[in-house]
């Protein structure tokens, strides 16, 4: 993993290259913006929300302070959410349309399997929600990559995992047209800019 990491930091692949030299089957269906993700315009953004859904602090707290109250007053009726789900809301005064809230694992590195499971569970079950839902662009936060300690190199590379073989399906082909994953610190640039050129190849 390091050396991998290492190789890549030697010879980073820019977003916008990535992006626009896109020929193999996903790469323009993908996307990485840096900076804050309640300015995106797109179908839904994910948020990294708690079991409680009542908010908090980070992506949570500023996704609730942008949304407005009404945000916390429908995360009140859906009577939280397990730890590796997700549930859908409106998006209030939000340029989204909606939020989907995941729940990822605070990391426990005495057992990352069972982290890796939790974290893999937030973005399936959020890109099965999106569909249900109509969503067809959907912008994730780095769930679990803040306070909640998962290594952001081990957390890209189950949000890559997971989005190449959902959009691969006949589900994610159908109803997904363009997944971008959100860096806000330069760790988890460093981390996407690593990862996305293994799951997405440019030509
Ligand atoms: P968790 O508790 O799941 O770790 P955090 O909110 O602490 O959630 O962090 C999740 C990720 O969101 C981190 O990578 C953090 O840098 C990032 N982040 C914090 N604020 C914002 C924001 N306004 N927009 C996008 N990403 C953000």
């Amino acid at each position: 993993l390091s050396l991998l990491y290492k190789l890549h930091k030697l010879a980073p692949t820019t977003p916008s290259r990535l992006v626009a030299g896109a020929t193999s089957a996903h790469n323009d269906r993908i996307g990485l913006f840096r900076g804050d993700i309640t300015h995106l315009a797109v179908d839904a953004i994910v948020n990294a929300a708690n079991t409680s859904l009542m908010g908090g602090g980070g992506v949570d707290g500023a996704i609730h302070r942008a949304a407005g109250r009404q945000l916390v007053e429908e995360c009140a009726t859906l009577g939280g959410c397990e730890t590796g789900s997700a549930k859908i809301t409106n998006a209030y005064k939000l340029p989204s349309d909606k939020v989907i809230h995941a729940v990822g694992p605070v990391y426990n590195d005495a057992h990352p399997l069972r982290s890796e499971e939790k974290l893999a569970g937030c973005y399936k079950t959020a890109l099965e929600l999106a569909v249900q839902h109509g969503v067809r662009t959907v912008a994730f936060s780095g769930i679990s990559t803040g306070v909640y300690g998962y290594p952001s190199l081990d957390a890209a590379m189950v949000a890559c995992g997971v989005v190449k073989t959902f959009l691969e399906t006949e589900e994610g082909r159908q109803g997904i047209e363009k997944v971008v994953f959100v860096t806000f610190l330069d760790k988890d640039v460093r981390a996407y800019n690593a990862v996305l050129p293994r799951f997405f190849p440019p030509a």
